[in-house]
């Protein structure tokens, strides 16, 4: 699927790190050199595309995708178990729980809840050719401007026909206990001081839409009986370092390549346990980390610009965790 996956989407030139105030360029990632490095390519793509490609392949492998089909719960046998919902139960050889955040079936093997980051998401694609005042920005790059509780996301999608921008800031409404929290008004404050680049950006929001961003504690405990959970169910996390959907999907190479290593499904299901729940756990921690440095001020923000200004572009001591074998 991956050629799919890059016809549809945008191998970007780099990723480039400004500061939010004053639109000064603290450090950049060479992509196509990452590419080379760790053997894929850095793609960037619209979530319904890759839905798209992922659907597809699906049906061709003979998938029967089931919608408003809301599954309450899972009942075990010794080699089975058994997805039950209002209006029918499908049995198989192991259920995989993929259903994000606030999973249900999560709850049949942990008690922990979402923790909020109280910061707050607007996002909005714009189709570049019907906004010629775009031509400034760099179109062939994903940027980040990173600021004092904020920080704005900027990429092309969809072969460069659109620029997607996510804004994104830590909430004073959530912060005093508000139920109406990360409200537009809030989105123009916590954006004001920033600079001429990044306060252009905010006009082209959609304003009737947010996602408050929440993840979780780690659990080591993934598996009961031959039930599994997988991608946010498993390990929603905070998507500062846009790792999200790509560790799902890492999660699926994983299953399958354990469902080839190990004679029975209990033997494949802890192996995929015991090597996900390590690496994951990794990536939701360094994700909270990744947030406080991007949004740090005062002295820390000083030492932040300064670090990240000495940086050496092709120093990959910080990533090859990340994305190297
Ligand atoms: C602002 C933002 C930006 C992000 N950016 C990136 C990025 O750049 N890169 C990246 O890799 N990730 C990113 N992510 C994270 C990514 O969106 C998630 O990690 C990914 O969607 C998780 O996929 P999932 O299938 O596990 O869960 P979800 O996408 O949450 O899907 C869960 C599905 O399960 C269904 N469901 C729920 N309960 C039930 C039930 N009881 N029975 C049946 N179905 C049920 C839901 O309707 C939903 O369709 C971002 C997230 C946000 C909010």
């Amino acid at each position: 699927m991956l050629d799919e996956v890059v016809d549809h989407g945008v191998t970007p030139r780099r990723l480039v790190l400004r500061d939010a105030l004053d639109d000064r360029e603290l450090t950049h990632l060479d992509l196509a050199h990452l590419a080379h490095r760790y053997g894929a390519p850095y793609v960037v793509v619209h979530r319904s595309d890759l839905h798209a490609v992922l659907l597809r392949a699906c049906r061709a492998a003979g998938v029967d995708l089931v919608t408003g089909t809301a599954v309450t719960d899972v009942e075990h046998g010794p080699d089975h178990a058994v997805a039950v919902s209002a209006h029918r139960c499908d049995t198989g050889r192991i259920v995989l729980a993929a259903d994000g955040t606030a999973s249900r079936l999560r709850r049949l093997l942990s008690d922990d809840e979402p923790v909020s980051s109280a910061y707050v998401a607007y996002r909005g694609t714009l189709p570049l050719a019907e906004h010629p005042d775009t031509t400034d920005l760099a179109l062939d790059d994903v940027v980040v401007h990173v600021g004092p509780g904020c920080h704005l996301v900027q990429y092309p999608l969809r072969r460069g026909e659109v620029l997607n921008q996510v804004a994104v800031f830590r909430s004073p409404g959530a912060l005093a206990g508000h139920e109406d929290w990360g409200t537009p008004d809030e989105l123009d404050a916590a954006f004001a001081a920033t600079c001429a680049t990044v306060r252009a950006a905010l006009p082209n929001l959609w304003r009737d839409r947010r996602w408050r961003m929440y993840d979780r504690e780690p659990i080591g405990t993934w598996v009961r009986g031959r039930l599994a959970l997988t991608g946010d169910a498993a390990h929603p996390m905070l998507q500062y370092l846009a790792q999200g959907a790509c560790q799902a999907i890492e999660d699926a190479a994983c299953l399958a390549e354990q469902a080839d290593a190990h004679p029975d499904w209990d033997a494949a299901l802890a192996a995929y346990a015991a090597t996900r729940t390590v690496r994951t756990a990794h990536v939701q921690r360094t994700a909270r980390q990744w947030g406080e440095l991007w949004h740090c001020d005062g002295l820390f923000r000083a030492t932040r610009n300064a670090l990240l200004s000495d940086r050496d572009p092709a120093d990959y001591r910080y990533i090859d965790w990340l994305h190297g074998p």
